[in-house]
């Protein structure tokens, strides 16, 4: 396994005897409250470099929740957050520095509906970023490309299906050239036709080795690509394993009850 001894975060977890492999994303006793509803409890959430993470869960379980706090979108009460050894508490954070670090995917895709494929992709590079526009440009090409969009560069998001926004998204996503992608419910407001060409992007792009945090429904994807199953119930984790452990001999009776459900 590769491990990072360069970072304080991989020595400080050598010296704690844990385990030594490269941690990208981390959540140390996370407890985040909407007003007075308790929604993630002492959440402990590791990710690996290069690992494919699956979380999995019934509706309201603090699935979204916890994929927020991992990129600054939402604050949170008590805890730690590491991304890359970077903390996201304390005195002195750079959230935008943060969050340009996680590339994040949702369930609608929230392209800027006035732009073309092109200039979505190339916006937040050029602006945020200052990348020279022909530089950006190019490699904006080149991710349509990958996704199989090249030809719709410069249509507009509502030319497209939803399928192909979704790729769109992902591609823009990936301009950002994050260390990790954040996936919450990618497909779940495609039509069935459309749910496998976003799933074959996905695959790609795991399949390359980018490190990928997925909620999802989709249990064939879990089973095939996911390194990792974690089951939230009522914003804690109740179990996690590899795919084949977690769906075919689960240890928790929610977790049985969940896939009971669902499978
Ligand atoms: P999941 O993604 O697993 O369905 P969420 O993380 O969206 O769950 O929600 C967890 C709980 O937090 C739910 O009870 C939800 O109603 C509540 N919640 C989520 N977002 C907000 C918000 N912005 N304000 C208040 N409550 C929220
Ligand atoms: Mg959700």
């Amino acid at each position: 396994e590769a491990t990072n001894e360069h970072t304080p975060f991989a020595t400080a977890e050598k010296a704690a005897g844990g385990d030594t492999r490269d941690v990208l994303i981390r959540t140390v006793r996370l407890n985040k409250w909407f007003g007075r509803q308790h929604v993630l409890r002492d959440v402990d959430f590791v990710v690996h470099r290069g690992e494919v993470v699956v979380v999995i869960g019934p509706s309201g379980s603090g699935k979204s929740t916890l994929l927020r706090c991992l990129n600054g979108l939402e604050t949170f009460q008590s805890g730690e957050v590491y991304v890359d050894g970077v903390p996201l508490h304390g005195p002195g954070v750079n959230l935008d520095a943060v969050r340009r670090e996680l590339g994040m995917v949702f369930q609608q895709f929230h392209l800027f509906p006035h732009l073309t494929v092109l200039d979505n992709l190339t916006l937040a590079p050029v602006l945020v970023r200052r990348r020279p526009r022909q530089d950006a440009e190019e490699e904006a090409l080149a991710l349509l490309d990958k996704v199989g969009l090249r030809d719709k560069a410069r249509a507009f998001p509502d030319e497209l299906s939803g399928g192909q926004k979704q790729r769109v998204a992902i591609a823009r996503a990936l301009m950002m050239r994050p260390k990790a992608m954040l996936f919450d419910e990618p497909t779940s407001a495609l039509d069935p036709e459309m749910v496998k060409e976003v799933l074959d992007v996905m695959r790609e792009l795991a399949r390359e080795g980018m490190t990928m945090v997925v909620v999802t429904h989709e249990m064939g994807f879990a089973r095939e690509v996911g390194h990792r199953v974690v089951f939230m119930d009522e914003g804690r984790i109740v179990e996690e394993g590899a795919p084949e452990e977690v769906f075919n001999r689960p240890r928790e009776e929610r977790t049985k009850a969940f896939l009971g459900k669902i499978l």
